[in-house]
């Protein structure tokens, strides 16, 4: 639509969409509103919306994908929760344990890596484990403990859904939800997380290609919710020196195909402490826009994760290079 079309206008189009048996799905941006058009089994003639008032062009997307795609909303979608934004020119850092395992733990590593500059904490109440014998979390007490470090130290919380049952309890605490690497295709609960009003961050399956995983954020935003954040979190490859491969490349193509925001988790990339500083710096040097990564201030005795956690000293010490990293951006922006 045109920077100023009004809300009749926008309504009028939404009406002559739905009279033709599809269904209109609103993208507001900064600058102006996309409707996107979905429902339809093959190509839609533009000349049909061209010529209505308000509309500035009619788009045929090329892609399998519309919602997420950057030919539906050029501008790059900024998710705004309070003060924090993940976004557009924001590089936004989200850091905590694996899983919560105590209110002293969380509350000890939310303490740290707020002090280093995270504007967000992470910790998983529900958490899904390779093996039925391996701790699965502490559940509902688990988000107990998460709105407590909310409340504490003001820090917003971004905890896991592993199925549809647990989503409906996440969603009352979480200000993000985390859909991880295992559940990318879970094509049912990607729906639900579309009908929530809270943001989602999506993991990349281990094997997932950038079209399904955006096929995967076009659910989502099919059903309604426009809040999604994408996560490379490295893929399954031949190489052994990791536990898997930073797709660093996709941080690039991404942001060409779509205007959704994309961060890194290093830590579930590397699988291992030592290389989770490196590739943080890779991650903010190719454009990613924020960091998701695991810091324990006990990692020998974490209830899961322990050798990729970050001791709180490397997260201050990640945060620091990133500072300069920055500040040498800008140098070249100017
Ligand atoms: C996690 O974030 O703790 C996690 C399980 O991540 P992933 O889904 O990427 O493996
Ligand atoms: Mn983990």
């Amino acid at each position: 639509m045109q920077k100023d079309a009004t809300q009749e206008q926008i309504d009028k189009v939404s009406e002559e969409i739905k009279r033709l048996g599809l269904t209109p799905v609103s993208i507001p941006g900064t600058q102006r509103i996309a409707i996107g058009i979905i429902g339809n089994a093959g190509p839609i003639d533009p000349e049909l919306f061209i010529g209505l008032d308000g509309v500035r062009d009619a788009i045929p997307v090329s892609k399998p994908y519309k919602l997420v795609s950057r030919e539906v909303k050029p501008d790059d979608t900024i998710i705004q929760i309070g003060d924090v934004k993940i976004g557009g020119n924001e590089f936004t850092v989200i850091a905590g344990p694996c899983a919560v395992e105590s209110l002293d733990q969380c509350l000890t590593i939310a303490r740290l890596v707020k002090k280093a500059g995270a504007q967000l904490f992470r910790g998983g109440a529900f958490k899904p484990r390779t093996s039925p014998y391996s701790f699965q979390g502490l559940e509902e007490k688990g988000l107990e403990i998460l709105a407590e470090v909310r409340k504490q130290t003001g820090l917003l919380i971004v905890t896991e859904a592993i199925d549809h049952d647990v989503l409906a309890v996440v969603e009352k605490t979480a200000d993000i939800i985390q859909i991880g690497a295992r559940n990318m295709q879970n094509f049912s609960l990607l729906k639900r997380a579309g009908k929530s009003a809270k943001p989602i961050l999506l993991k990349r399956g281990m094997s997932a290609t950038i079209e399904e995983l955006l096929m995967a954020a076009e659910y989502i935003m099919s059903e309604g919710n426009n809040q999604v954040i994408l996560c490379e979190r490295g893929v399954r490859t031949f190489a052994d020196h990791s536990r898997n491969t930073l797709d660093l490349s996709a941080i690039p193509a991404v942001r060409t195909l779509s205007h959704l925001p994309i961060i890194v988790d290093p830590s579930h990339a590397a699988g291992r402490r030592d290389q989770v500083i490196p590739l943080s710096r890779g991650a903010f040097a190719v454009g990613a826009h924020g960091l998701i990564v695991e810091v324990h201030h006990d990692p020998k005795h974490a209830l899961s994760d322990g050798p990729q956690s970050l001791y709180p000293e490397q997260f201050a010490e990640l945060m620091h290079s990133l500072k300069t990293l920055s500040s040498v951006s800008q140098e070249g922006n100017k």
